[in-house]
């Protein structure tokens, strides 16, 4: 079974379960009839939470701890969560920033279908809200608080506005605007609303307390004037909600039930049970009301999760796009190789708690891919740097042109995988660093009969090709520069894996390689860390903190079997990491991997 949060969260959602909290919830004579309830929803009394991205930028690893979060939730408590897309900035459209949220979520695994909706062919089962569609709401609720004496409109500049805003410690100063009837306040916003004010020459306010130690309850702005054409609205509409006024009746017209956000908005509660409060008292909304909770954002080292900045790093080309795969979007981890499953496991081990601000360590994140693909990726020889090896005694003791069929598990943990198969021949590819000339002390690979140090004869090292034969070096060639181009051995017949004779020999070396014959030439991307300071973001240009050798390709060659592999297949390649087939690079003929992360931790050295 999927992993499930355990977390402060939890208790909330199980007391409010066993309390009937939200048990005489209804659609129907409530706000559920509102412009967006449909015949077929879930009972409103369920869980429900939501994930209300604002469709400016891809999510990214921040945000998909908020997905996990609420669709696991729910799904635990057998309620909904909603995808809302919280478009209440009059921002020109960005449908590539919509499609790409809505593709995030698939691929994660979560569902945004009407649950209670039966499957019908052709039947859109991918349910969207947008809380641009809870304009006309809003409004009246905005008309709503004028009316009874909670909202006025202050027609201060703003630099009047911020000044009489006061400070922490220091009251703020009522507007000379503040004691307007609510008749004359009512004249004023339809003026608001009707185009007869410029931009900017007045603001819907709360009217709550300019005393309050918390200064978001100081007669916070409700509306303001913007001349902007709304992607969904179009220019029906010259004023525009502020989020902390929209959110909560966002929330409250989807019957949401638990409304979790990062601790940034902590301070924001009080305002939200207010407007709650008060819209309840005035009738437009039903009891109970949501209600907000909080947990610590999640910060990784070495990554920035700011929309912003990853657009900044897009925009000044720092990164091939939005989903680069050294980029933290979830469509550059779904590029470097990132499964739902391993994202799912790191973040249930980042912990959910109400306070913090911590960073979790990137080896995290790496640790949890690792822990994710190991019992399910397929394995596969790969070689990175490769260098030939001629067996010179292969013709004389297998036969010439002859190959020796060997085979491997597919995974070593799970039987059911199966055999994967290649074969071994007179010539093959194995690893540059498997070989060295002059060995160095304690090296155990590959090397040539040689004198040393001490004048004693040496003979050339036995090391065991896996899954093949133990080979003897016999010597080696090289170019004019020196550069090694070849290495020359000779098969030990009786020692194949796998056969009775396999041990008879001992080898302290054991090393990868693929046929000549038969292996598969691939690009192979290898990432680094795109920053090297740990805490990236905060220097004053982006640019200074970027690793310079965050992306090397080299061309090198994988077992035969990975000809035609699908884009996204993860691999394991032995001893050297995890790997993916590149979505976009890969085509009939051409493969191209991108190295996901290696075998272990390598950020601490
Ligand atoms: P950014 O600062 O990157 O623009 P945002 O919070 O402004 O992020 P939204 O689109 O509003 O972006 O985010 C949607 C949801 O994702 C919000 O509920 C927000 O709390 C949550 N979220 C964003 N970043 C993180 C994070 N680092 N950790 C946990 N949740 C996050
Ligand atoms: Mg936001
Ligand atoms: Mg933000």
């Amino acid at each position: 079974a999927p992993a499930a949060p355990s977390n402060f969260l939890r208790h909330v959602i199980e007391t409010d379960l066993e309390q009937g909290t939200y048990d005489s919830r209804r659609w129907g004579g409530g706000p559920g009839d509102g412009p967006f309830h449909q015949a077929g929803m879930p009972d409103p009394a369920k869980i429900r939470t939501r994930f209300p991205p604002e469709p400016n930028g891809y999510l990214h690893i921040g945000h998909a701890k908020s997905i996990w979060l609420n669709f696991e939730l729910a799904r635990e408590y057998g309620g909904v969560c909603h995808l809302r897309f919280d478009d209440t900035n009059p921002e020109k459209e960005e449908q590539e920033y919509v499609d790409s949220i809505r593709e995030a979520i698939r691929w994660m695994g979560y569902s945004t279908a009407l649950a209670d909706v039966p499957t019908q062919p052709g039947a859109a089962q991918d349910h969207i809200y947008y809380a641009s569609n809870y304009f006309d709401f809003m409004y009246r609720a905005a008309e709503h608080l004028v009316t009874a004496g909670h909202a006025y409109v202050d027609e201060q500049t703003p630099e009047q506005m911020r000044a009489n805003r006061g400070d922490f410690g220091t009251p703020g100063t009522d507007s000379p605007f503040r004691s307007r009837t609510p008749e004359e306040n009512l004249v004023r916003l339809r003026q608001m609303k009707n185009g007869e004010l410029p931009d900017g020459a007045a603001v819907l306010r709360a009217k709550i307390d300019m005393a309050s130690p918390n200064i978001n309850l100081r007669d916070p702005t409700l509306y303001r004037i913007r001349r902007a054409t709304h992607h969904n609205t179009g220019d029906q509409w010259c004023i525009y909600p502020m989020y902390t006024f929209a959110h909560p009746i966002e929330d409250a017209l989807e019957q949401i039930t638990h409304s979790i956000c990062t601790l940034e908005f902590e301070d924001q509660r009080p305002f939200y049970d207010w407007l709650m409060a008060r819209l309840i008292e005035g009738g437009l909304l039903t009891a109970p009301p949501p209600r907000q909770y909080e947990f610590a954002r999640l910060n990784v080292t070495h990554v920035i999760t700011s929309k912003r900045k990853l657009r900044q790093l897009v925009e000044e080309g720092h990164v091939d796009g939005w989903d680069d795969p050294r980029m933290p979007t979830l469509a550059g981890l779904r590029r470097r190789g990132y499964t739902p499953e391993a994202l799912k496991l790191f973040c249930e081990r980042s912990g959910t708690t109400k306070s913090g601000g911590a960073w979790t360590e990137y080896a995290a994140l790496e640790a949890a891919l690792r822990d994710a693909l190991d019992p399910v990726a397929p394995r596969a020889m790969a070689v990175l740097d490769p260098l030939a090896l001629e067996i010179t005694n292969w013709d004389a003791t297998l036969g010439a042109g002859h190959l020796e069929p060997c085979h491997a598990p597919v995974n070593p943990h799970d039987e059911s995988a199966g055999q994967r198969h290649f074969t071994f021949g007179k010539r093959l590819w194995i690893e540059r660093e498997d070989f060295q000339a002059v060995p160095e002390k304690g090296y155990r690979r590959l090397y040539p009969p040689h004198t040393n140090a001490s004048k004693q004869a040496i003979d050339g090292n036995k090391v065991r090709l896996k899954y093949g034969y133990v080979v003897q070096c016999t010597g080696f060639e090289q170019d004019a520069d020196g550069k090694v181009t070849k290495v020359l051995a000779e098969v030990l017949p009786d020692t194949k894996s796998g056969t009775p004779g396999a041990d008879s020999v001992k080898v302290k070396g054991v090393i990868g390689w693929v046929g000549a014959h038969d292996a598969v030439p691939a690009e192979i991307r290898l990432y680094e860390r795109l920053f090297k300071t740990e805490q990236p973001g905060s220097a004053d240009t982006i640019a200074d903190e970027l690793n310079d050798a965050s992306l090397s390709t080299v061309q090198g060659y994988v077992e035969a079997g990975l000809a035609g592999s699908a884009a996204e297949t993860n691999y394991q390649f032995e001893r050297l990491g995890y790997f993916v087939v590149d979505a976009k690079g890969s085509a009939v003929g051409r493969l191209v991997f991108n190295r996901t992360s290696g075998l272990k931790d390598s950020w601490g050295k």
